[in-house]
């Protein structure tokens, strides 16, 4: 049977024994109230036949007073009462006919019709003869005795009928009560029946598929169908959740299965980017020992191009001061020149590498702005003298002073900016301007500014020029000595310090090199600190080269002397450059080949200074400086000035920890050495 039909079937039932306890209801309190209305008829009845009582009473004694005594006055009232009972009766008897009983209705009337022929008579006669007759005055007592006697029996007759419908009505109403509890009871054990029957239908089954899919659900048991189920909807519900969860099932399996083969591919995905970033780490430790060889590369080549620059610029300077003719001293000039440019060539290929191979390493330190400036300047005065221009530095007053930052990377982009300026300027005058930038949200932020009255750049090329090997106007640019590259190591040094940089020109009109470094105002001054090694030295060198040399002569002294030098320096160009400056500058000087034969001098002799090249065969110049001063002995706290190409910061760091005192560039500087050796 159908859910539907159950339902259908509970809601006829109960609408079917709801109609039917209804109308049994209907029916009992019909039946009572007809019961009430009778008893209280009855009583009305009684109250009625009461009254027609009294009359009969006051009929009967004005009669008997008439009769018997012959009165009038007592005739008429009798006879009054006679009439009004004769109409009470016959009202009381239209009303309840059915009730009473007739015939002793019928008599009673007859003994009134009786009773007032014997009242006429009397009084009739009573009123000629003055005289009583007994005869009526006996049918009058007999009449009226029976007329009680009937009055009687109808009224008991009438109490017996109200008192028997008062006892019917009390047990009708009882019986309604009882039955109408029964129909109650019977109504909710039907209901009850109902309920279980429904219950074992519909609501177990339904709660043996629930348990059943629960059981499947939580604890993974089988799913199991409820065995005896008649209603269709939930047979077929437990059918197909059957098969649902079998279904489901041959679907997790599926997945799963899928599952684990994806996990397998993965596992075998992990496995080979473990081979892969295994592969990758190697490259990448591959790549970084290509970069230190790079490096190591880059050193060396330095090492081995500047020495042999070294030698040929040292000797020139030697046969400059040899006594030259005119042709001779423009030979060497142009020789001098070339070699420069060279000098600055490879000094500008050595910074890009090291800034693309290192990175850039900032060294802080507090500076004055000022002098850092003017120093920067004095250097490269000369060749803007020689070609007429001139050159200005402008500080607006709300630039602090003392600041803080790298200020060789400062000199360095400076330097490298004017020295274009000269370069590209042929007339006129250079000026570098230094205020505070614009930029609100940086208050340490300073812009410098070098502008020229050159040649200028034309609009379309100014954004190229900072990239590498960038040149415009070749033939006007190989005409001065740089491959492109000045402009892009400036800019990566102006990032490293936090700046912007660009350029303003117009052709033939001149240009605005600008730029902005972030340097924070200090409020106390720690001018007296020394960057030990200032990387800027193969800078200096690039450009003070000129002047070191051709001021070589000017320094030549002659007098007392001014301490004593150990020169330890492997290659005889060197030694022999060396020697000539140290010496002409006042100086008693001994070479040492190596590191061996500098410790066996140093046993035997007290040196002021040992000027040290690092790149020795044997024993290294840091190890050299290690034995030196690890050795207790008189001479380990000699001043060391370690000599070499390599200017990589790893290099600089080892010297610093094996107790190098001070650090100089080859090729050697006359006036940096001098300055350097005359230092304490
Ligand atoms: P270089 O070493 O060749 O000077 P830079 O990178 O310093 O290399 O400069 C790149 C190019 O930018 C130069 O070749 C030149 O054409 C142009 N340039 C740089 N500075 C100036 C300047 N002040 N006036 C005109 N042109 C300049």
């Amino acid at each position: 049977m159908t859910l539907r039909k159950y339902l259908f079937a509970i809601v006829f039932c109960t609408l079917i024994c709801g109609l039917g306890v209804a109308g049994y209801f209907r029916y009992s309190a019909t039946v009572l109230e007809r019961l009430q209305y009778k008893a209280t008829d009855s009583s009305l009845m009684l109250r009625e036949f009461d009254r027609i009582g009294e009359h009969l009473d006051l009929l009967l004694i004005s009669a008997d007073l008439t009769i018997g005594t012959g009165e009038s006055y007592t005739g008429q009232i009798a006879l009054e009462q006679l009439q009004v009972m004769r109409n009470r009766l016959a009202a009381f008897q239209s009303d309840n006919s059915a009730e009473l009983e007739t015939h002793a209705f019928l008599r009673m009337i007859e003994l009134l019709g009786m009773i007032d022929m014997q009242l006429r008579s009397q009084s009739s006669l009573a009123t000629a003869n003055n005289t009583i007759n007994n005869k009526i005055l006996v049918e009058f007592d007999n009449a009226s005795a029976e007329l009680v006697l009937i009055y009687d029996e109808l009224r008991k007759f009438l109490i017996e009928g109200t008192q028997a419908l008062k006892i019917e009505s009390e047990k009708g109403s009882k019986q309604a009560m009882i039955s109408g509890v029964l129909v109650i009871m019977l109504y909710v054990l039907a209901s009850l029946c109902l309920a279980l029957w429904l219950g074992r239908k519909i609501a177990r089954p339904l709660e043996a598929l629930s348990l059943s899919a629960d059981n499947a659900w939580r604890k993974g048991a089988v799913f199991e169908a409820p065995i005896e189920v008649s209603v269709v909807e939930i047979s077929k519900l437990s059918i197909n959740l059957a098969s649902l969860i079998s279904r489901l099932e041959i679907m997790v399996d599926a997945r799963t299965k899928d599952l684990s083969d994806k996990t397998h591919s993965l596992e075998l995905q992990i496995e080979e980017r473990i081979a892969i970033q295994a592969e990758l780490e190697e490259a990448r430790k591959l790549a970084e020992k290509s970069n230190m060889v790079k490096s190591e590369f880059l050193s060396v080549m330095s090492h081995e191009l500047r020495t042999p620059l070294n030698a040929i610029l040292g000797t020139l300077q030697i046969l400059r001061d040899n006594g030259l003719t005119k042709i001779q001293e423009q030979y060497i000039d142009m020789a001098d020149n070339s070699g420069a440019a060279l000098l600055s060539l490879l000094g500008n290929v050595l910074d890009l590498s090291k800034i693309e191979t290192d990175g850039i390493t900032l060294v802080e330190d507090t500076f004055h702005l000022h002098p850092v400036l003017e120093s920067t300047l004095d250097m490269i005065r000369s060749p803007a003298q020689k070609k007429g221009l001139e050159l200005s530095l402008q500080i607006l007053p709300d630039v602090p002073d003392l600041l803080m930052g790298d200020f060789n990377k400062l000199r360095q982009i400076i330097m490298n900016l004017v020295s274009n300026a000269i370069k590209f300027t042929d007339a006129g005058s250079i000026m570098i301007r230094v205020c505070r930038s614009a930029d609100e949200n940086a208050p340490d932020k300073l812009l410098f500014e070098v502008i020229d009255s050159g040649i200028g750049i034309p609009d379309e090329s100014q954004e190229a020029i900072f990239g590498k090997f960038t040149q415009i106007n070749s033939s006007l640019s190989r005409s001065h000595s740089g491959v492109g590259l000045g402009l892009a190591i400036c800019s990566r040094l102006i990032e490293a310090l936090g700046g912007d940089y660009g350029v303003n020109s117009k052709e033939g009109h001149g240009s605005t090199f600008w730029f902005t470094a972030i340097l924070p105002q200090q409020k106390t001054s720690q001018h007296n600190k020394v960057v030990p090694f200032s990387k800027k030295l193969d800078t200096d060198s690039q450009h003070g080269h000129v002047d070191a040399i051709s001021n070589e002569h000017q320094m030549k002294t002659v007098g007392p002397s001014k301490g004593s030098v150990l020169i330890v320096e492997d290659s005889k160009v060197n030694q022999m450059i060396a020697s000539a400056i140290i010496e002409r500058a006042g100086y008693e000087i001994e070479v040492a080949d190596d590191g061996y034969q500098a410790l066996n001098i140093l046993s035997s002799r007290r040196f002021d200074v040992i000027l040290l090249d690092i790149q020795l065969p044997g024993i290294d110049g840091i190890e050299v400086t290690r034995k030196i001063r690890s050795s207790h002995k008189w001479f380990s706290d000699v001043r060391i000035i370690a000599c070499s190409a390599n200017v990589l910061d790893s290099t600089i760091k080892s010297c610093q920890e094996a107790g190098i005192d001070d650090f100089t560039t080859k090729p050697i500087v006359a006036k940096e050495l001098l300055k350097k050796l005359s230092q304490p």
